[in-house]
């Protein structure tokens, strides 16, 4: 029943039109929701070749199949093609959007073209309009979301773009409600090249199910379950605030742009758990999403040159643009994370970017004031500072750093061998040098170096045995996160697979086994994998790893340990990775009869064509 209910908002800028269609009920049941419905969209619409940030681009915004029905369930992914890397990208965010999205009756937003003058779209129920954005435009993250509730609803969650976004920054994210980001791929600079400041959605009605009451029953059980349970006391104090301790205690962090990922502990715990917590404060309503059972948001408020602000920190913001950068002063950091925040850029691509900038001014590569900026190297706050603001304006170097790392080093025609990414995509806060296998994760995931697709279950360092051993650990995890991202199930949420069963039977009153809901997200991975192969691809070459994680590690726990034991454990490992995924051993290209297996025969024909594809690119 739930299946023949899809609605889809579409929205044209170009003619200013909005439609509301029906989605087919197969394409409904295949996809479900989140990542993997938004793929579908992108590999159906946008032809490979497109410019990511043309109007002929378009922009998904899928909420999770789960969202507003089940506890934790909070999460809605953008989806588009990635002006960072050209491949098909999602990022996945919010803790209001996607269920007042469902609540307001549509699965999914469609954008596509491009608006003359700045717009913004206002979803609430039934009703939804273009309006006029003209005096957004040029406004932060956090004035425009004031001024849209302002100008909406108080109770509407607001999806925004900042300057990073409006001035097409590569790595520009989406900002929800201030706090919490689509941060990654770029999405951001896609709407800005749209011309599209925002989305506001305001809904009041539960979304179908074909047994509401016990939907409710279940979802109770296991919010007190989250919400008492000890195991999750340390997410519920920290967040995610603690980890550098772990990550540079283990030889893990990304210090210095991953040139020394061991610190001392008294170095890290300057960006870490208690140096965090005592700058908390109370969040405001908008942090915690009312389903949440684990609230792990922190909201630190304090001050830096004068100024005083508030903030809610994230491991991968203090690492990357704390430890990446070697600025290891709280409260500087913190400052960091509000700029980025507020100017609508990625703080992983930011720090990872502006660490790898200051490496080459410290190894004297570069000369600084050839580019017009003081910069001394590594810990030079001041520097960090006036980068992450010429960045999101593309004043100067930043236009260059605005680029991305992988682009950057090119247009520098310097520093290629240190840019830290997979495909483009600049790589996040843990060195895989100190876990056997997480590099395979990184060479082969749809989106390039990302954290958050399949971490393999070992506790061993790469040396300890082949790589190859963990990969099966590796895939299925990378299955089950994907799964998540498709039902819009916070990770930190961490649902025993039966209930993920359960409630999916009680909302569609239909029989599922685990292993054909895992089949959903795989739909998705094979149509990434071709549209990229079609796009600009080339497997297995392109399933690489960067330089510096060959490099063995200097100091600390994991002295002399690398990502792989040698290149042949590498290639053995993300080959055997393609063979459990029914893809060309050799090419990395999902075969036609694997396509066929997973119910999408009408892809069939463009798996041929990729593998014709890649056998004839050179090399
Ligand atoms: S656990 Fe944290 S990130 Fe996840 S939904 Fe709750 S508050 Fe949001």
């Amino acid at each position: 029943m739930v299946f023949k209910e899809f609605k889809i908002i579409r929205v044209n800028l170009t003619r200013e039109k909005i439609r509301v269609e029906e989605l087919d009920e197969a394409d409904a049941r295949l996809f479900l929701g989140g990542k993997s419905l938004g793929t579908l969209f992108i590999y159906r619409e946008v032809p490979p070749g497109t410019d990511p940030l043309s109007p002929y681009n378009k922009i998904v915004f899928s909420a999770g199949f789960f969202n507003a029905l089940v506890p934790g369930a909070s999460k809605i992914s953008v989806v588009s093609k990635s002006p960072l890397t050209n491949l098909i990208h999602d990022s996945s965010s919010g803790d209001f959007f996607g269920p007042l999205l469902r609540k307001a009756g549509y699965n999914a937003i469609i954008v596509e073209g491009a608006s003359r003058d700045p717009v913004y779209l206002w979803i609430n129920n039934d009703h939804v309009e273009l309006r006029d954005a003209s005096k957004l435009w040029g406004k932060d993250t956090s004035t425009a979301t004031r001024m849209i509730r302002t100008e909406t609803s108080e109770k509407a969650s607001v999806a925004v773009i900042g300057p990073g976004g409006e001035n097409l920054v590569r790595y520009a994210n989406i900002t929800f409600d201030i706090e919490r980001a689509a941060g990654r791929g770029g999405l951001g600079a896609v709407m800005g090249s749209k011309k599209l400041k925002a989305i506001s959605v305001y809904g009041d009605r539960r979304p179908p199910s074909a047994y509401p009451e016990k939907v409710k029953e279940l979802g109770k059980k296991w919010y007190e379950y989250f919400s008492t349970n000890p195991r999750f006391e340390d997410t519920r104090r920290y967040g995610t605030t603690n980890a550098l301790l772990y990550s540079a205690h283990v030889g893990m962090s990304p210090s210095y742009n991953f040139k020394k990922p061991w610190i001392p502990e008294d170095l890290a715990a300057k960006l870490a758990g208690d140096e965090v917590k005592k700058r908390e404060v109370e969040p405001p309503w908008y942090i915690h999403g009312a389903s949440c059972p684990i609230k792990c948001a922190r909201y630190t408020r304090t001050s830096y040159k004068g100024e005083e602000f508030e903030v809610k920190p994230e491991y991968e913001n203090l690492a990357m643009l704390g430890a990446a950068t070697g600025v290891f002063d709280t409260d500087a950091v913190l400052y960091f994370n509000r700029l980025v925040d507020d100017l609508g850029i990625d703080s992983i691509s930011t720090g990872n970017t502006i660490g790898w900038f200051l490496e080459l001014v410290e190894e004297k590569l570069i000369d600084p004031k050839d580019y017009g900026i003081e910069v001394k190297g590594f810990g030079d706050a001041k520097a960090v500072e006036e980068l992450i603001k010429r960045i999101a304006y593309r004043k100067g170097v930043g236009a260059i750093l605005a680029e991305g790392v992988k682009r950057a080093s090119m247009l520098l025609g310097i520093g290629g061998d240190r840019a830290v990414h997979v495909k483009g995509l600049e790589a996040p806060a843990w060195d895989p040098r100190g876990k056997r296998g997480l590099a395979v994760s990184y060479a082969t995931a749809d989106v390039g170096a990302s954290h958050l697709r399949g971490w393999p279950r070992t506790r061993d360092t790469p040396s300890k045995g082949p790589a190859k051993d963990v990969v099966e650990s590796m895939a299925s995890s990378r299955d089950w996160d994907a799964l998540m991202d498709t039902l819009g199930i916070c990770r930190f949420v961490s649902y025993k697979k039966d209930a993920v069963v359960e409630f999916y039977k009680l909302i569609t009153g239909e029989d599922a086994s685990l292993d054909e809901l895992l089949l959903v997200p795989r739909r998705a991975e094979v149509l990434a994998r071709i549209y990229g192969v079609l796009d600009h691809l080339h497997p297995p070459v392109d399933d690489d790893i960067p330089r510096r994680w060959m490099e063995p590690e200097g100091e600390g726990p994991l002295k002399d340990e690398k990502a792989f034991i040698s290149e042949e454990d590498k290639i053995e490992a993300i080959r055997y990775y393609y063979v459990l995924r029914g893809w060309h051993p050799e090419l990395g290209v999902p075969l036609p009869e694997t396509v066929e297996r997973l119910g999408l025969g009408w892809a069939r024909e463009d798996a041929l064509k990729a593998l014709q594809v890649v056998s004839r690119r050179e090399i």
